[in-house]
């Protein structure tokens, strides 16, 4: 069966057969309670380095604890993008700028899900991209509509709704976080031409037209 994709700036592929499928990424190994801190501009050293640093913000602990629920009952995975699908994003996404990272995107058939990743992303863009995609996942419309025949008009309206609740939730963790690490801040304001929503809350007009 095709997936519907949700996310992310990637409605021109409104379905993809999926190719052989990657090892799942493996999540959740819980050990040191002490701050965790990452290098933000390189790749993430491990996926575990990535959650634990998630955790560090009240928002993102809640968000992966209902995301690792959904991960244990088999409902959801997590894999690195098809080399295919990867190209496929970066020719739709960044032709004049192909080294913006892919970030993440979620899909689903309404029975399975899987949260796509691109591992060689920067770890400090990569976090904001995994609450937001997560929080995709845990969004029970998005399931419901891909089991359910939609209108186009239908369709438009369920995302753009999606939409509006993961940016808030992305841009609540991004606020906890920055106020605990203010390297962090001046991360995302490195990245404010390419990626400004990393420093601000989008309008929902803004939303609307890059889901258009
Ligand atoms: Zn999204």
């Amino acid at each position: 069966m095709d997936r519907v994709f949700f996310c992310p700036l990637s409605q021109n592929l409104a379905t993809h057969s999926e190719g052989a499928a990657h090892d799942p990424v493996q999540i959740f190994s819980k050990s040191a309670d002490s701050i965790q801190m990452i290098p933000f501009s390189t790749p993430p050293k491990s996926w575990d380095a990535l959650f634990r640093f998630i955790r560090e913000s009240r928002s993102g602990r809640e968000i992966l604890r209902q995301f690792e629920i959904q991960v244990s009952r088999g409902l959801v995975d997590i894999q690195p993008y098809p080399e295919t699908l990867k190209s496929q994003l970066q020719h739709l996404n960044q032709p004049s700028n192909p080294t913006l990272p892919l970030g993440a995107a979620f899909t689903t058939d309404g029975v399975q899900g899987t949260l796509l990743l691109d591992p060689q992303g920067p770890a400090g863009i990569l976090a904001p991209f995994l609450v937001h995609e997560m929080t995709h996942s845990l969004d029970e419309t998005l399931w419901s509509a891909a089991r359910h025949s939609q209108t186009p008009f239908q369709i438009k309206a369920i995302i753009f709704d999606s939409e509006c609740r993961a940016y808030r939730a992305q841009h609540q963790f991004l606020a906890e976080m920055k106020a605990i690490f203010p390297e962090y801040q001046a991360f995302c304001q490195s990245w404010e031409t390419q990626l400004p929503f990393l420093n601000r809350q989008l309008l929902p007009d803004e939303i609307a037209r890059l889901y258009r």
